[in-house]
């Protein structure tokens, strides 16, 4: 165990990781660079990654399987191919970063750990859906699937139409004993996962799969929290958020409080479902403990970012 590393729980961007099988191969030979970075300038590092794109595309598929043969394939719910999820990223990360890590001439120990996160049946998100998963689709396309499969679907960002499932609260990371004591052995964790596995605590012991995705922001801050990490980092798309997104006086944010990202918050300039959730988790995080900083920035920004020089960092 090495006592003074600084901790940092690196939340890598779903739409970074690809939309199919062969880009995901691809880009996370690119995303585990900046991951390498941050382990080789000496920081603890717990990585974990959205899973928007590929959940989509895991639930598409095994509703075509059911649908062919609902006998032989019963519904698959949307935990299960949560949990597929983490499985196939993870296995993609653990072993790019793990190669990354001995070409580098470090340590290539790193530990996926399939992660469950409690959540509440009776959150209002079940009533409300906002989470866009799968691939993104033109207006009719959407309106022709909104009428066959009874989703709802929503505009994202300009760039298309998505499905949009219920996105609960976070309560607590049943695994997070175990992450913790794989973090403090040394080894680099892959974890919660697109999220985390939704679940009720049922009766007994019994942890009860939940219709819904969990924003991987909500619940890396959450885990960045219990892990007590110095850092948040989300990497994403762009390099920094941005007040006036997308208009022609937009505006970047660099070093900013709390209390200037809550302004910015309560003025809507963060789109809910992309935007929204990852400055409202850094500010969550930045206010749990003095010391604590959370950064928003470009994947292959991280070192850049965690060094000062680039992305949004929010400090309370
Ligand atoms: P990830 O997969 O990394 O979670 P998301 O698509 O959920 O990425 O969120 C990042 C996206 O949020 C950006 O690529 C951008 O299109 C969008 N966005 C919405 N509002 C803003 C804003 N105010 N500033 C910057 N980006 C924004
Ligand atoms: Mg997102």
């Amino acid at each position: 165990m090495e006592e003074n590393k600084k901790k940092v729980v690196v939340a890598l961007g779903g739409n970074a990781l690809g939309s199919n099988l062969i880009e995901q191969m691809t880009s996370v030979t690119d995303a585990v660079k900046p991951i390498a970075d941050l382990i080789e300038e000496g920081y603890e590092v717990i990585v974990t990654h959205g899973n928007g794109p590929q959940v989509g595309v895991i639930q598409d598929a095994m509703t075509l399987l059911s649908r062919e043969n609902p006998e032989k394939h019963p519904h698959f719910p949307l935990s299960v191919c949560t949990a597929m999820s983490q499985g196939y990223i993870g296995y993609d990360i653990t072993n790019k970063l793990r190669e990354e890590l001995l070409d580098r001439g470090l340590k290539g120990d790193v530990s996926c750990v399939l992660t469950q996160v409690e959540v509440d049946p009776q959150d209002p998100a079940f009533r409300h859906p906002t989470k866009p998963i799968g691939p993104f689709l033109t207006k009719e396309e959407a309106d022709r699937k909104a009428m066959e499969k009874r989703h709802v679907f929503i505009e994202d960002s300009g760039r298309g139409y998505r499905r949009v499932v219920a996105s609960p609260e976070p309560k607590s990371i049943i695994e997070i004993d175990t992450i913790r004591s794989l973090a403090d052995a040394g080894y680099v964790v892959i974890c919660t996962g697109g999220g985390g596995i939704p679940v009720f605590k049922a009766e007994n012991h019994h942890l009860k799969g939940a219709p819904a995705v969990i924003d991987k922001d909500r619940a890396s801050e959450l885990l960045a929290e219990e892990l007590d990490a110095d850092f948040l980092i989300i990497l994403t798309a762009v390099e920094n958020a941005a007040i006036n997104y997308g208009k022609p006086d937009e505006q970047k944010l660099g070093d900013i409080t709390t209390a200037e990202a809550r302004k910015y918050i309560e003025e809507g300039q963060f789109a809910p479902g992309s935007m929204l959730p990852k400055v409202e988790a850094a500010v969550k995080f930045a206010e749990s403990k003095p010391g604590r900083t959370a950064l928003i920035t470009l994947l292959e920004k991280a070192k850049d970012g965690i060094n000062g020089e680039t992305g949004t960092r929010i400090h309370a």
